[in-house]
C-alpha cells in the first residue's frame, strides 16, 4: 500500500491522542479509509493465519480478549483491537497500529460491533467468525433483533468457502445459523446445577424460528439460552462439540470450568465471576480451537488472563475494592445481579445508568431487570448517572426504602459516596452502564487507580 495513506492516517491517531480524545482508537482507521476503501483487505492480507471476528450482543470483549492471551500463550504474535473499537473504522485501526508494532504477525483477531459484522466479514474475509448471543440491546438504534439474525444468516452465505463458524448452540437464533455446508464448532454448557428456576422477564428468543410456538427447556441458563426445543419437535439445541460439563462459580471471584472439546478436556480457572463468563470462556476456547491454537496451553492461558476494563475488572480505592461489571442491556443486568449475589456479605452498590448513544435513549429496560432478589442483600446502594432518578424510581417500585438509597447524579461524587459508606477492606460493587463505565474509569485514571483504556493490552 502506498505510504503517505499510512502515515496521514497515524498522523491522525497521535494528534487525537495529543488532544485527549479516547485514545484515537478510530479515527486514524476512518482517515485511512476515506483515503484507501479496501485498506483493510490490504492490510490483512498478508497475515498467515487469517483474521477472526467475535460477535454478540453481551460478551464479545471479554471473549476476544481470552482468545487473544490463549493464541499469545501459544506463541502467536496477534494484532487486536483491545481498546474496544470494534466498528470497521476501529478495525482499520487496530490494522494500522499493529502491522506497524507487529510487522511479522500471524493473525488478526477482532471483537466486531453486531450490526458492523456483515461489512467488516465482507472486507475483512475472516477465516473463523464466532456468533455468541444476541439479546435485545439499544432498540433505538438497531430496531429487531430478527434484523441481526438475518443479517449474519446473509454475512455466513458470503464467506469464504473455509471459513469456520463458531456457533452457540444454547442461543435458539445463533443456533439457527448453523448450516451443515459450512465447517462449524458448536459450543454450550452442558452442566445441569447452573440451571435457573423460569425464563427471566428479559428473555428474547423464545419462540420456535419454524412454527412459532414457545420453546420448551430442560434448562435455562442466561436469558433465553439454554437446553431448547420445540415442542413439535421442528428445531432442538444442536449437540455442541465444545461443552463445559462442569462449571462451578467461586463465588464474585471467579470459575472452574472442566470443557470436554475434540481436541480433548481443557480445565480453566478464569478470575472472572459469574454464568456469564462461563458461556465467555467456553466460547473462546472453541475460538481458540478453530483458530488452530494448540488445546494443551489453553486452559492455562485463559485462566491467566485479567479481564477486560470495565468487565469485571477490580480496582482498589481508599482501602476498599471496587469491581467494576458492566451492565447495558436487560440480559447483562440480570447476570451482573445474579453474579454479585454470589457475594455472602452485605452489598455494597454503586448502579450508573446514562442514557447517550451508546447506551441506548432509551432506558426503560431497567423495568425488565430483575433486581428484587438484590433487596434484602443490600446494604446501601447509590444510584447515580443522568438517569439516576429513573433507577431510584425503579428500586422505590421494588420496595427499597430510602434509608438504604442515596441518589446522586453526578459520577464522581456518587463514586466517593459509595466508597466511603462502605468499610475499609470492603467490595463496592459497581453496575455502570457503557458511557457510565468510562466516566468513572476516567476518575480512577486521573486518580492513578486504574490504567487508561487504550494502554489496556
Ligand atoms: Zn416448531
Amino acid at each position: 500500500m502506498p505510504a503517505p495513506a499510512l502515515t496521514l492516517a497515524r498522523a491522525a491517531g497521535r494528534l487525537s491522542r495529543g488532544l485527549g480524545r479516547g485514545g484515537g482508537t478510530s479515527l486514524p482507521g476512518k482517515v485511512l479509509l476515506r483515503l484507501r476503501p479496501g485498506a483493510v483487505a490490504e492490510l490483512a492480507a498478508d497475515l498467515p493465519r487469517g483474521a477472526t471476528l467475535i460477535s454478540a450482543t453481551n460478551g464479545k470483549t471479554t471473549t476476544a480478549r481470552l482468545t487473544t492471551a490463549a493464541a499469545k500463550g501459544a506463541g502467536w504474535r496477534l494484532i487486536a483491537n483491545t481498546a474496544g473499537a470494534n466498528l470497521l473504522s476501529g478495525v482499520a485501526t487496530a490494522l494500522l497500529d499493529g502491522v506497524a508494532a507487529e510487522p511479522n504477525a500471524d493473525a488478526a483477531l477482532f471483537e466486531v460491533d453486531e450490526a458492523a459484522l456483515p461489512e467488516v466479514a465482507r472486507q475483512l474475509q475472516p477465516r473463523v467468525v464466532v456468533l455468541m448471543n444476541l439479546f435485545r440491546d439499544q432498540l433505538d438504534r438497531y430496531g429487531e433483533l430478527e434484523r441481526l439474525v438475518q443479517d449474519w444468516a446473509g454475512m455466513i452465505d458470503d464467506l469464504p468457502s473455509d471459513a469456520t463458524l463458531v456457533l452457540n448452540a444454547d442461543d435458539p437464533a445463533v443456533a439457527s445459523l448453523h448450516d451443515a455446508r459450512r465447517k462449524t464448532l458448536l459450543f454450550g454448557l452442558d452442566d445441569p446445577w447452573l440451571a435457573l428456576p423460569a425464563l427471566p422477564h428479559a428473555a428474547d428468543s423464545t419462540r420456535c424460528r419454524r412454527c412459532g410456538a414457545r420453546l420448551v427447556y430442560e434448562q435455562v441458563t442466561v436469558g433465553h439460552m439454554g437446553h431448547w426445543a420445540c415442542p413439535d419437535g421442528h428445531l432442538a439445541r444442536p449437540q455442541p462439540d465444545v461443552r463445559a460439563v462442569r462449571v462451578r462459580l467461586e463465588g464474585t471471584e471467579g470459575l472452574a470450568l472442566r470443557v470436554v472439546t475434540p481436541a480433548g478436556e481443557i480445565e480453566a480457572t478464569p478470575r472472572l465471576p459469574g454464568v456469564h463468563n462461563a458461556y465467555n470462556v467456553t466460547a473462546a476456547i472453541a475460538a481458540a480451537l478453530a483458530m488452530g491454537v494448540p488445546a494443551d496451553g489453553i486452559g492455562d492461558a485463559v485462566g491467566g488472563a485479567a479481564a477486560a476494563f470495565g468487565r469485571g475488572e477490580r480496582v482498589a480505592l481508599d482501602g476498599r475494592e471496587l469491581v467494576l461489571l458492566l451492565a447495558k442491556n436487560p440480559a447483562g443486568a440480570n447476570e451482573t445481579v445474579r453474579t454479585v449475589l454470589l457475594d455472602p456479605e452485605p452489598l455494597h452498590l454503586l448502579i450508573a445508568l446514562n442514557d447517550r448513544t451508546a447506551d441506548g435513549h432509551d432506558v426503560s429496560w431497567i423495568w425488565d431487570v430483575d433486581y428484587e432478589p438484590l433487596l434484602g442483600r443490600i446494604a446501601q446502594l447509590t444510584v447515580t448517572g443522568e438517569r439516576a432518578h429513573d433507577l431510584a424510581l425503579r428500586f422505590r417500585y421494588a420496595g427499597m426504602e430510602l434509608g438504604r438509597l442515596r441518589v446522586e447524579p453526578h459520577l464522581e461524587r456518587a463514586m466517593d459516596a459509595a466508597v466511603a459508606d462502605a468499610p475499609v477492606g470492603a467490595t463496592v460493587y459497581v453496575l455502570p452502564t457503557y458511557t457510565a463505565m468510562l466516566g468513572m474509569r476516567q476518575v480512577l485514571v486521573e486518580r492513578g487507580a486504574a490504567a487508561a483504556f487504550w494502554r489496556d493490552g
